[in-house]
């Protein structure tokens, strides 16, 4: 589904990813863990060309992100949902989720918006569509997010620590809805250092560490029995 080949990617003279390779598989559920400012924001928005990389390749089935022509294709079918919502603050939960396909698709006003209802009924708004964002909580507007990004109907979803700007008790709304999208065989991307999910969800965990992927296994390997010394000490600060 998504493939990254010897990429590097700098930001000037700093480099911040180094030989990234990596295939995500359909209907896989990979989750990325690493500390803070190890690249992983930076290596999930390469997959959707979000960032430019300087040497190397990214894939979406087999198509280049480096031609640019596709490149608003692959973003339609490559979702986001970021730590924090970007949500327009001045349009209800329903007219933010209308928006990418109407605006982008071309959809019909109508068909936008009944489609929109069903989706925020799928993430449990139906009783909030017509809030603003400023009159729901970080939860419902994680979720409102993740319904905006299913309205331009993704084949993978990469989510970037999409829980952790929520307090504490707002965190089990979002990952509830992110495993009944794993569930309903959805190919996901998730940083996140929520461990629970990461075994419940993921067929595989990377841990990533200074622009590099340095482990990856199953969920009980690398969490439970990690074999590089970086991953056990990132670990045990977390735990
Ligand atoms: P993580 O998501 O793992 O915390 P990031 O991908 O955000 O890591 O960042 C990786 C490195 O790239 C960090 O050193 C960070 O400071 C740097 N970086 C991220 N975004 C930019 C940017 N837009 N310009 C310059 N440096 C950046
Ligand atoms: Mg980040």
């Amino acid at each position: 589904m998504i493939e990254l080949k010897q990429v590097n990617k700098y930001y000037g003279s700093h480099q911040v990813l180094f030989d990234v390779d990596l295939t995500i598989q359909l209907q896989e559920r990979v989750v990325i863990i690493g500390p803070s400012g190890s690249g992983k924001s930076t290596m999930l928005r390469c997959m959707n060309g979000l960032e430019s990389i300087q040497t190397g390749d990214v894939r979406y089935r087999g198509q280049s992100l480096l031609d640019k022509r596709k490149l608003r294709m692959i973003r339609r079918e490559v979702g986001m949902v970021f730590q924090r919502f970007h949500l327009f603050p001045h349009r209800t939960a329903l007219e933010n989720v209308m928006e990418g396909p109407v605006w982008v698709k071309g959809m019909k006003k109508s068909e936008a918006r009944e489609r929109a209802a069903e989706l925020l009924a799928k993430v449990g708004l139906a009783d909030k569509m017509n809030n603003v964002p400023s009159r729901l909580s970080g939860g419902q507007q994680q979720r409102v997010a993740i319904a905006r990004a299913l309205a331009m109907e993704p084949k993978v979803m990469l989510f970037d620590e999409p829980t952790s700007a929520l307090d504490p008790e707002l965190v089990g709304e979002v990952l509830t809805v992110m495993k009944q999208l794993a569930a309903e065989g959805m190919s996901m991307v998730v940083v996140t250092h929520e461990m629970g999910f990461a075994r419940e969800v993921a067929d595989r965990v990377l841990f990533m560490d200074q622009g590099r992927l340095i482990e990856s296994g199953m969920p009980d390997e690398v969490l439970g029995k990690p074999r590089e010394e970086r991953t056990k000490a990132f670990l045990s600060r977390i735990l």
